[in-house]
């Protein structure tokens, strides 16, 4: 039983940069081990890396000055997103439970996310007319 030489492979699939901070991260990282930015190709199939990857966007969102483009980028995707888990639940109903279950934590998540964008949004930009940014 020895398993030692199987490891010797594992630096032939070459490296992703991360387009962020340029941190050279393995090819199967979904995320840069520095900055968390999303990465490779898990962090859009997966619904659960999915949501991690939505939320390094919306922590980029609600980072910055108010930003109307940012703020309607974000109604585009998380709008969209929202709308899947009632899709499933009226339209797909030879879905598996556990997928129905996921798209519709996915549309909580996402009328949270745009609830407190939103929300953030117009506290930032009363700030700003007030003078306080
Ligand atoms: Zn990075």
């Amino acid at each position: 039983m020895s398993t030692e030489s199987d490891h010797h492979h594992s630096q032939s699939e070459g490296n992703v940069v991360c387009p962020k901070c340029l941190l050279s991260n393995s090819a199967s990282a979904a995320f840069c081990a520095a900055c968390g930015a999303p990465i490779g190709m898990v962090a859009t199939i997966d619904p659960i890396q999915h949501i991690h990857a939505e939320g390094f966007a919306y922590r980029a969102a609600i980072d910055g000055p108010p930003n109307r483009i940012v703020l309607i980028g974000m109604w585009l995707v998380f709008g969209s997103m929202a709308l899947m888990g009632p899709g499933v639940l009226i339209g797909g109903s030879g879905m598996p439970l556990i997928q129905v279950i996921i798209f519709n934590l996915v549309s909580v998540c996402s009328i949270v996310i745009l609830y407190r964008t939103t929300r953030n949004y117009i506290v930032k930009t009363r700030l700003a007319d007030a003078g306080h940014v």
